[in-house]
C-alpha cells in the first residue's frame, strides 16, 4: 500500500484488519441487478504509525457511495431516537439554548435528532448530502441543506450569516474523505464562543470488543481520544470535555472549541480517557499489532456455530441489514446456504438483496410465518431492543444468535 494518512500524510505501512474484497456495504440489490456484475473493493484498515489514525483508503468517489440508494434512515431505531431527545435536552440546559440561537448538524438524516430542537422552538439547520433522507427531514420541518460539508459549505454559510452556537455530528466524522477539509469548515463555522460536540466509535471499544464489522467502506477513520485532540488541535479547536457513551458498541461524545475561547474550562473527565488510553497502548503502534488475528478467530468460531447448526438441521434467519451485517456476512462468506433470509423494519431495504452475499430482505412478519431455530442479530448494537422486540419467537423455542465480540447464544 502507498497511501497515506490522512490526517498527517505520513505512509502507512502498518496493516491493522484485513477484510479481504467487500462490495459497498449500504449497496443493497434490487432485483434487476441480481444478474449482474458487483464491484468490490479492498477492506483493509492500515494505522499511521505517526498519529496512529486507523483508516481506510477511499476507493470511490463519496458522491457514488452517498448517492440517492444510500438508504439508511437513523428514524427507524426507538433507542437511537431516545438517544437524539435526551441530548437535545441536555445540550438545550447546558449551553442556554434558546429562540436566539442557532444549532447546525452535519450528516443531519432525516432529521431525527434536530426535530426535537425544533419542538423547542430553537432554530436549526440540517446538512445532508443524501437527497432521499434530506427530503424526509424536510417532512419533519427541519430546514435541511443539501450537501457535503467542508470548508466552502461552512463559509457560504457564515456569509449567509448562518454561523452555529452549536455544531454537531454524530457519526460522521468517521465517515468523513477529506478530514482536514471537515475540520477546518467547522473551525470556520463555529461562533466565537460557540460549541462543537462529536459523536463516533472509540477505537479503544472497537478493540477490546472485538468490532472488527465496523470496518465498511463508508468508515474512514476509526479515533481513540489521543488521536481525535491531534486532529481538532491542529485546526486550532480545544476539546474541553468527553463523555463515553454505550451507543454504537460504545462511542465518545467529545466537546469543542475555539483554542482562544476561554470561557469553558477543561474537565477532568479528560485527561482521565487520555491516562486510561495511554494505559491501554493507544499511543504505541505495536499495541495493534495483534488485531488481524483476533479478528480471523472470531471468523472460524462464527462458521463454527453455523456449520454445527446446520448439520443438525437447524434454520437461520438474520435480523436487520446494517453496513456491519454486511462486513461480517462477507468477510465470513455466509450466504444463503446458512442464512434463509434477513429482515429490515425500514420498508426501503425490503425487496431488497444484500451486497455480495445475496440474501433476501425482507419484512419482519416473515419471521413469524416461518418460525426459524435461530436469529442472527446483526446490528449486535441494538440487541436489547431487538430481543424485546421479538420475544414472541420463544413460542417456538428460536435462539437469538450474538457474532460479536464472540458467538453467543441467547435462549
Ligand atoms: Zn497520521
Amino acid at each position: 500500500m502507498s497511501s497515506n494518512c490522512r490526517f498527517c500524510h505520513a505512509p502507512l505501512e502498518q496493516s491493522f484488519c484485513d477484510l479481504g474484497m467487500s462490495p459497498l456495504s449500504n449497496a443493497n440489490l434490487r432485483p434487476e441487478q441480481l444478474n449482474k456484475m458487483e464491484r468490490f473493493y479492498p477492506l483493509h484498515a492500515y494505522v499511521c504509525n505517526k498519529c496512529c489514525l486507523v483508516q481506510l483508503d477511499l476507493f470511490e468517489s463519496p458522491d457514488h457511495i452517498f448517492d440517492d440508494q444510500y438508504a439508511y434512515f437513523s428514524s427507524y431505531s426507538d433507542s437511537w431516537l431516545t438517544h437524539a431527545k435526551s441530548y437535545t435536552e441536555a445540550m438545550a440546559a447546558r449551553f442556554s439554548l434558546d429562540s436566539n440561537s442557532h444549532v447546525v448538524e452535519i450528516a443531519s438524516n432525516d432529521g431525527y435528532l434536530l426535530q426535537y430542537f425544533v419542538e423547542k422552538g430553537i432554530p436549526v439547520l440540517g446538512v445532508e448530502p443524501a437527497g432521499n433522507v434530506a427530503a424526509a427531514a424536510r417532512e419533519k420541518h427541519v430546514p435541511t441543506l443539501e450537501k457535503f460539508f467542508g470548508i466552502d459549505t461552512a463559509e457560504a454559510l457564515v456569509s449567509e450569516g448562518k454561523s452555529a452556537d452549536l455544531l454537531l455530528g454524530n457519526n460522521v466524522l468517521a465517515h468523513v474523505p477529506y478530514l482536514n477539509d471537515f475540520v477546518a469548515g467547522m473551525k470556520a463555522l463555529l461562533k466565537r464562543q460557540g460549541v462543537i460536540t462529536m459523536e463516533f466509535p472509540h477505537l479503544l471499544q472497537l478493540m477490546k470488543n472485538n468490532q472488527f464489522d465496523t470496518n465498511y467502506h463508508e468508515h474512514f477513520s476509526y479515533f481513540s481520544y489521543l488521536t481525535v485532540e491531534k486532529v481538532f488541535s491542529k485546526h486550532g479547536l480545544t476539546l474541553f470535555d468527553v463523555e463515553e457513551l454505550s451507543t454504537h458498541g460504545g462511542s465518545l461524545r467529545i466537546y469543542g472549541r475555539h483554542t482562544k475561547d476561554d470561557s469553558k474550562p477543561i474537565s477532568n473527565s479528560v485527561q482521565v480517557l487520555k491516562d486510561k488510553e495511554l494505559d491501554a497502548g493507544l499511543d504505541r503502534p505495536e499495541f495493534f499489532a495483534a488485531f488481524n488475528e483476533q479478528v480471523r478467530e472470531t471468523k472460524r468460531q462464527l462458521l463454527e456455530f453455523l456449520i454445527q447448526a446446520k448439520r443438525e438441521g437447524k434454520t437461520i434467519v438474520g435480523y436487520g441489514a446494517p453496513a456491519k451485517g454486511n462486513t461480517l456476512l462477507n468477510y465470513c462468506g455466509i450466504r444463503t446456504d446458512f442464512i434463509d433470509y434477513t429482515v429490515d423494519r425500514n420498508p426501503h431495504k425490503q425487496g431488497t438483496w444484500l451486497p455480495g452475499t445475496h440474501i433476501p430482505v425482507i419484512h419482519p412478519d416473515e419471521i413469524a410465518r416461518t418460525k426459524p431455530d435461530y436469529i442472527l442479530i446483526l446490528p449486535w448494537n441494538l440487541k436489547n431492543e431487538i430481543i424485546e422486540l421479538l420475544a414472541y419467537v420463544r413460542e417456538w423455542g428460536a435462539k437469538f444468535v450474538l457474532p460479536i465480540p464472540q458467538v453467543e447464544i441467547i435462549a
